[in-house]
């Protein structure tokens, strides 16, 4: 283990020193040097780098052992032993400044020899180890961040590391051997930010012993927050060896935590000017806080209030469906709304519109919800007073339109029995007065039937009891028979009526043949009444534009057109005309009679049909009606059709 070790001789006696070098290599020790002077020893020791040194008190030089040890302990680190025939006790008390590692006393036997070698050596692989395990101890401790004491028994300092010497403005090992309460001033940490700062540190759940919030006082008098640790040292039988202390600098957490909570004091205060209700939870989901306003509102103290007593004031029907949205919410982390009813300070429940919001911390914890309730009270209350009108409303409407169905029937019955009774009393003699007056009454009575229609349409319309019947018809037909009666009545008036039947339009078209022709008959009657002189021309052609986008291949859109060169309508009263029950005059002595119904039938019809109704109207100089809708023809004739497209 140890042989092979290469010892140094400093030894002025050539006969001890040749019989020390023999037994050396007995020994199995290599000789790095045999030396009678002390200072040509430590010029040699550099160099040949000896594991010890065997050396003899007296010499032969300038300076004796001791003084060679004692430079030899201060430069190199070489242990040393002393060989003396002296046992002056002065001399001895004077080497032991050296710290060597043994002595031997001249003379020796070759085993003492082995022995004090052996003995040296070890000692010295032990230190290195030691120096070794506390160097690297040392390293660990000053990487860790956490500022570490270490004290004895007696509260002495044995260790700082270098984060507590720059902390507490110390140089490195100057702590080292004082008392600890003269190095480590601290005190407990009282202002109201410390106070804060502890509690929101506090951690009920923690298993950890909780860390000690103080205030370090440094070298340079300094004030600085820490977080404190002390543990005891203990040996392997439980002695108190002394104590350790780690401390880390909290200064930046704790401006953190505070920024922060001073972030969430500026929201409080924002929410305390509020007119609305406003409650926050903590993350468990209990309520924290209310605003005044919502203590107010409730008439409640916030005692009752928190940690969700005020739960109780919602409205029972609506409280288990608040719960089960909070739950739902509260467990996905998700903002929710919901309307509910909550009892206000006058007893009564009062309909408020609430939303939930998560909100986070700046580190992006999850912290709880922010509601915030609108009353919406009134709003609710004019809602369902609207619908219960709106309802009343709808009664009245239907019963006034079945009260003019069951009277136009009514009506309509006696007066069927007088036309034919003026058919009847037509072909009897009469003189030419009594056929003059006879045809008047006709008139009249058929004026009056045709009220009577088309009250008796617009309430079935109204009440949404028509419907559409499709049947295949001849429209050509259709119209001329409709014209009938007005050519007779242009001829007398010298007012010209055309017709155009575009020649695409197949003989057959399929559609609400009674619908369509009371469509033409209202527009076409209203241009007879209001045109004195020129003409009235009845078209109906294909609205191209729409075929071409149509993707049904057996549909064309009829466009109806009714123009004529009567009195015209005022810009202004386009709007209105197709109202039901208006009239551009509405005064009493208006010249032209009529119910101001016929226009919105075939407003109602128009949109019934799925098609469109407009007009163009210039006053003084005429109108044009228009109106489309859609009907559907026979395949072949469209075929035709798409051929002349
Ligand atoms: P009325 O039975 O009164 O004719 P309508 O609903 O058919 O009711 O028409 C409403 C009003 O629109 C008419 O009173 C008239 O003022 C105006 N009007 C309708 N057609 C024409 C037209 N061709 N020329 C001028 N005014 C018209």
């Amino acid at each position: 283990m140890i042989s092979n070790s290469k010892i140094l001789i400093v030894e002025d006696d050539r006969t001890s020193a040749d019989l020390l070098s023999r037994w050396l290599l007995l020994l199995g020790f290599e000789i790095s040097g045999i030396f009678p002077k002390g200072e040509d020893a430590l010029a040699a020791v550099e160099k040949a780098e000896p594991d010890l040194i065997l050396m003899d008190i007296m010499l032969a030089g300038n300076i004796d052992g001791i003084e060679t040890a004692m430079i030899v302990k201060e430069k190199f680190s070489v242990p040393v032993i002393f060989l003396t025939a002296l046992s002056d006790e002065s001399a001895i008390q004077r080497a032991k400044a050296a710290e060597p590692y043994g002595y031997l006393m001249k003379p020796f036997a070759k085993k003492d020899l082995q022995a004090s070698i052996e003995i040296a050596l070890y000692r010295r692989k032990m230190e290195r180890q030691l120096i070794e395990s506390e160097i690297w101890f040392r390293t660990t401790l000053s990487s860790i961040g956490d500022g570490v004491i270490a004290t004895d028994n007696e509260n002495k300092i044995r260790f700082t590391n270098s984060v507590f010497d720059k902390l507490g403005g110390f140089l490195p090992n100057e702590c080292i051997g004082k008392k600890l309460e003269d190095v480590y001033e601290t005190q407990h940490d009282t202002t109201t930010e410390g106070l804060l700062y502890q509690s929101l540190e506090f951690d009920p759940d923690s298993f950890d012993e909780p860390l000690q919030h103080k205030i370090l006082v440094t070298k340079d008098n300094r004030q600085i927050p820490i977080e404190e640790k002390i543990s005891s040292i203990k040996s392997a039988d439980g002695k108190i060896l002394g104590k350790v202390i780690s401390l880390r600098d909290t200064t930046k957490r704790r401006e953190a935590q505070l920024r922060a909570l001073k972030a969430k004091d500026y929201y409080l205060k924002f929410f305390e000017e509020f007119p609305i209700l406003i409650w926050r939870t903590n993350k468990r989901g209990e309520s924290d806080y209310f605003n005044p306003t919502w203590l107010e509102f409730t008439g409640r103290n916030i005692e009752s209030q928190l940690y969700n007593g005020w739960l109780d004031g919602i409205h029972p029907e609506d409280r288990e469906r608040f719960n089960n949205a909070f739950a739902e919410s509260l467990s996905k982390k998700e903002k929710f709304e919901i309307e509910f009813r909550l009892r206000s300070c006058d007893a009564e429940y009062h309909w408020l519109a609430c939303v939930c919001n998560p909100f986070y911390d700046l580190e992006n914890n999850f912290e709880g919800f922010i509601g915030l309730c609108f009353d919406i009270h009134n709003r609710i209350m004019l809602e369902e007073e609207l619908t219960q009108s709106r309802d009343t409303f709808d009664a009245a409407n239907k019963a006034k339109s079945t009260f003019i169905s069951i009277m136009s029937h009514e009506i309509r019955t006696p007066l069927n029995g007088i036309a034919c009774l003026i058919d009847l009393l037509a072909e009897t003699k009469l003189n030419p007065e009594q056929s003059e007056y006879l045809e008047m009454i006709k008139q009249s009575s058929n004026t009056l039937l045709g009220l009577l229609n088309n009250l008796l349409n617009f309430s079935k319309l109204e009440e949404k009891k028509v419907v559409l019947e499709e049947s295949k018809f001849n429209l050509r037909e259709r119209v001329n028979e409709i014209l009938l009666p007005y050519k007779t009545q242009a001829k007398r008036s010298g007012v010209k009526l055309n017709l155009n039947v575009d020649e695409r339009i197949p003989e057959l078209i399929i559609g609400d043949e009674l619908k369509l022709q009371q469509i033409i008959f209202n527009l076409l009657s209203n241009s007879v009444k209001f045109t004195e002189k020129g003409s009235i021309d009845l078209s109906f052609e294909i609205d191209d534009s729409i075929l071409s986008r149509s993707v049904k291949t057996d549909v064309i859109y009829l466009h109806i057109k009714v123009a004529d060169t009567g009195i015209g309508i005022a810009r202004e009263k386009l709007g209105m005309i197709f109202e039901s029950f208006t009239q551009v005059d509405n005064s009493m002595t208006r010249k032209f009679s009529g119910s101001g119904l016929g226009l919105s039938i075939v407003k109602k019809l128009a949109e019934l049909m799925k098609g469109r109704v407009w007009v163009e109207s210039e006053l003084g100089k005429g109108s044009v009606f228009h109106f489309v809708c859609e009907v559907k023809t026979e395949r072949e004739s469209l075929f035709d059709l798409t051929q002349l497209n």
